[in-house]
């Protein structure tokens, strides 16, 4: 599994962050949101889909292999 995130999209609310704090992190120059390592870890892809779909801006998207 990967998630592809979509900076032009992210607003840098940070649930991501609170929802899968394992696989995202607020860059210090934007604040926006920091793309992942892929692929997802087995044990890190749960919280990224919930990530995923709590994100309000529909930034995070969810590839399966
Ligand atoms: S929740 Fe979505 S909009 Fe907010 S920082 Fe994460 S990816 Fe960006």
């Amino acid at each position: 599994m990967r998630i592809e995130l979509d900076r032009k999209v992210c607003q840098g609310h940070g649930v991501c962050q609170m929802t899968a704090s394992n696989l995202f992190t607020l860059s210090d120059e934007d604040g926006l949101a920091i793309q992942p390592a892929n692929p997802i870890a087995e044990e890190f892809q749960d919280e990224g889909r919930l990530a995923s779909v709590s994100c309000p801006e529909r930034a995070l998207s969810i590839v399966e292999d």
